[in-house]
Parts: C-alpha cells; structure tokens; sequence
C-alpha cells in the first residue's frame, strides 16, 4: 500500500517555486505577490490564511493579508477587491471564504479580475478549465491531479467515483479527471447526496475521491481491493484528549480502509497540503504570464 504523502509532495513543490523565485529576484525583479482577505475571525479560516501567508514567505513571494471587520458592508468588500484588481503590484489575490452571511458570494467572486483569480472560482477560470483551455485551476482539484501525477496512478481508461459536487472541489475534480489531460482520461461518475446506492457505486471504483465532509463516511466494506482511494475531507471532531480539543478527520475510514486498497491520501497531511502549494503555483504563473 502506497500512502500518497501530499505533506512530502507539497514541499517538493515549494522547494520547485522557491528555485523559480531565486531566479526572478537574481535578475533583479520583484517576486511574485499574493493577498489574501479575511473578513471576520472565523476560527478555521484565520488558520488557512496563516498558513497560506506562511507558505508565501517561505517560497519568497511577497504577502499582504487584509483583516477586515466581521461587519464590513459588501459595498466596502467590493471596493477594496477593485482596489486589488488595479494594483499593478499584486499578481493574485484570493478572498477566505465563508463570508459572514450579509454578504452576497457569488456578488464578490465574480468581482475578482480572472486576471488575478489565483483561486479559479470565477466563472471565466471554471468556464475556461472545463473547455480545456489555460486557465486558473482550483487549487484542491488541481492538487489532487498534481498528486496522482507524480505518483504516477494511472487513471486512463479507470473508473472514478467522486463523492461530493461543490463548485470548488467535487464538480471541478470530475471534469479534469475526464479530460484528456494529465491524471484524465477517466471515465468519471459524479455522487452526491440524493445518489442512490452509493456503495454499490466506490465498490467498483478503481478511483474513490471522497470531498463530502462526513468524518470516516467510506468504509471498508464500500471500496474494491486495489483501489487508489484520495481523502479530500477535513472535519473538525471534538476530542477531549487532544490539546486542542478537537482531532482532524477525512472522510475516509483511515484505519480500515487504508489496509484494503493500493495507494490512499492521509488526512492530515494529503490533499490539505497540496492546496497551499497549488495556490503558490497559480500564483506563479500569473505573475509569469503578466511578465
Ligand atoms: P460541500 O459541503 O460544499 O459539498 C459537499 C458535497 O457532498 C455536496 O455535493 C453534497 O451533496 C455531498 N454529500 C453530502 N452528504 C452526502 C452523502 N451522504 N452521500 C453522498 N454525497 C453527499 O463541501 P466541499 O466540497 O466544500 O468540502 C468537502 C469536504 O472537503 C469538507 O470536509 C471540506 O472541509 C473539505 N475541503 C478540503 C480542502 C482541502 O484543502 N483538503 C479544500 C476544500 C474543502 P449535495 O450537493 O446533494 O448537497
């Protein structure tokens, strides 16, 4: 059984951007640059951002988080985003969601230039991916690919079940992992929760991604032996033992399953890692694609 370490692979990432951005600064320009904007103090969120501004200043991009106030009006948000959208010297930026409830979404997504939509959530990005076109790829699907890809799984001609249809990871993963493209050429079945017989489905799956957000939902018993299993799930579980007061779990029954099939991501230390690292990238290449 392989474990499908996206902890190791995501530094070797860095390590890869971090030479680019020697380079860069070697030739006397400024490195890529990154924002991030966080409205409010939600616990979970405070945590990504910190680790994606950690994340910048290891690999030596320049970073700028913005903290605005949990009741920050949409008008101001859109204010400051067009603000970033003119900055000549940001290349991305990306706005931490959830947003605090009086604030429209989909309104803020799509104010975000496609020029600097490091995370691919506007339409343009997720309209331009799935036509196959250059474009700002999510990062969690677009880690995921990067995963398969250099633990050569071979998905051509596979059957994969993705369990779970948000526009951010679900929907996203079964369209690349149906194109031609690296990690493609699956033949894709896309669950959700009004899917009937869901087993019946990951029993035959030689591919399972699980992206729903229900701690140790797959089982043993769900899954054929072989098969390559990615964990996309990240619950927080109250847990008196641990310091924190809480343990992270996947949607993947780790213990259990793990002993079944050929290869699986661990959480933590899979899929999460590598959606930093894929954040940096799309961030790299738009700086590269504005010089
Ligand atoms: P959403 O809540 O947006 O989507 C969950 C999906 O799962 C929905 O499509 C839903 O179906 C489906 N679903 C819910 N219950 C069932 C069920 N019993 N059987 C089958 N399908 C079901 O979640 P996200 O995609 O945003 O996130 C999923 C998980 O991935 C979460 O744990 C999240 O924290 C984690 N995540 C991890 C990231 C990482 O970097 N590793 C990044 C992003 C998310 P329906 O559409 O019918 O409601």
């Amino acid at each position: 059984m392989t474990v499908l370490d996206g902890k190791k692979t995501a530094q070797d990432l860095k390590e890869e951007i971090k030479l680019s951005v020697s380079k860069i600064k070697a030739g006397g320009k400024r490195p890529p640059h990154l924002a991030a904007v966080l409205v409010g103090n939600d616990g979970a969120s405070l945590t990504y951002v910190g680790s994606k501004v950690r994340s910048c200043e290891y690999v030596g991009f320049d970073s700028t988080l913005i903290r605005l106030e949990e009741s920050t009006s949409e008008e101001t948000l859109l204010k400051k985003i067009n603000e970033l959208n003119h900055d000549d010297h940001l290349d991305g930026f990306i706005v931490q969601l959830p947003l605090p409830k009086h604030i429209n979404e989909e309104k803020i997504l799509l104010a975000i230039s496609p020029t600097k939509d490091v995370d691919g959530f506007h339409p343009s990005n997720f309209g331009r991916m799935a036509l196959e076109m250059d474009a700002f790829i999510p990062a969690t699907p677009y880690g995921i690919i990067e995963l398969l890809e250099r633990y050569q799984i071979k998905t051509s001609g596979k059957h994969c079940v993705v369990v779970g249809r948000s526009h951010i990871v679900g929907r996203p993963i079964s369209i690349l992992m149906s194109q031609k493209g690296p990690a493609g050429n699956a033949t894709v079945t896309l669950a959700h929760s009004r899917t009937e017989d869901l087993a019946s489905l990951t029993k035959n799956a030689d591919i399972v991604v699980m992206a729903l957000g229900i701690p140790e939902y797959l089982t043993a018993d769900m899954v054929k032996e072989g098969a390559v299993i990615i964990d996309v799930g990240i619950t927080r579980v109250a847990d008196e033992k641990h310091p924190k007061g809480y343990v992270i779990k996947g949607d993947v029954a780790y213990e259990e399953v793990s002993k079944k099939v050929a290869a699986i991501t661990p959480v933590p230390g899979g899929v999460g890692p590598m959606t930093i690292a894929m954040l940096l990238k799309n961030t790299l290449f738009a700086y590269q694609r504005k010089n």
